[in-house]
């Protein structure tokens, strides 16, 4: 449940990063990106990242509840201005930009996770959003931490990012000894021998020898 608040909060800010990205075109944007590469591949890596993320958003399942609220809930609804505020810890994996620890939201309660998420503002929490911090287990890099639901989520968002820019600097060097094999042999070309069952970099002169050496 966590797993999925934080994630659908990835999504949405992904989704408003690629957007602003498109619209931009305002030099006074201090975000912008003047570099039409850089924005082009940023905006690529945006893309997958939303669209993969999106599909596997909504196959993940979740049971909840949806309850609908009358003006007199409304008033009872929120603990309050000074009330709420339970340790949230400083990093907040909902707005990692954001270098502050979360500010309390002045008068919900609780503290603003985004402009639109705020943590503890409500009276009769959820239970998966108890104030106590408990013993918990990453189910990741397993890590033992005594942490409270947010500080949870920090870590797990760390670890989640962590796994993927391995596997992005991964890409990244299996792309360019790619290339420095196609520079170093500028007639050769990628074959692919069913015999060997390899790949291999080879010329048209070289493709025939080897042909001819399985024959
Ligand atoms: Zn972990
Ligand atoms: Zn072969």
């Amino acid at each position: 449940m966590q797993d999925m608040l934080w994630r659908a909060s990835r999504l949405r800010s992904t989704w408003q990063e690629l957007l602003s990205l498109r619209l931009e075109g305002s030099a006074d944007d201090p975000m912008s990106m003047s570099d039409p590469v850089a924005r082009a591949e940023r905006s690529m890596e945006l893309e997958a990242h939303l669209s993969r993320g999106l599909i596997d958003f909504v196959h993940s399942e979740a049971l909840f509840s949806i309850k609908r609220l009358l003006p007199a809930d409304i008033k009872v609804l929120y603990v309050g201005e000074g009330f709420g505020m339970t340790d949230v810890g400083d990093e907040n994996p909902f707005n990692p930009a954001s270098k502050e620890s979360p500010p309390p939201h002045p008068k919900k309660g609780g503290f603003r996770l985004t402009e639109y998420l705020t943590y503890n503002c409500l009276e009769n929490q959820a239970d998966e959003l108890h104030l106590l911090a408990s013993d918990w287990t990453c189910p990741k890099c397993e890590a033992e931490m005594y942490a409270g639901p947010v500080q949870r989520i920090a870590h797990h968002a760390k670890c989640v990012q962590g796994e993927e820019s391995d596997a992005k600097q991964k890409e990244v060097e299996a792309q360019k000894s790619k290339m420095e094999e196609e520079d170093a042999k500028p007639n050769a070309r990628e074959y692919f021998c069913h015999e060997c069952e390899k790949t291999l970099w080879l010329s048209s002169v070289q493709i025939l020898k080897h042909k001819r050496g399985h024959s």
